[in-house]
């Protein structure tokens, strides 16, 4: 189970089932989130940590893209030649 996003409702629960995947929001996140279809719980300590840690990861991969770029630019005109 991941949290996956957070919206002025709440936040948006992503649960993994082994065959399906399930969506649901909740409005707060209490000491523990069950799912309201398949009754699987997780701690909201652990989807907090972990929803941090991504969108976190997510902005140092955009900026490590951003100089991989500069530097294709150069490799191409050194090709050219
Ligand atoms: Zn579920």
């Amino acid at each position: 189970m991941q949290i996956d996003d957070k919206i002025t409702e709440g936040y948006v629960i992503l649960c993994h089932n082994k065959t399906e995947e399930h969506v649901f929001i909740v409005r707060t996140l209490g000491p523990a989130v069950e799912c309201p279809k398949c009754g699987s719980t997780a701690l909201s300590g652990d989807l907090a940590t972990d929803f941090v840690r991504r969108k976190r990861n997510g902005r140092n991969g955009a900026n490590g893209a951003n100089g991989a770029n500069g530097a294709n630019g150069q490799d191409r005109t050194a090709a050219s030649s």
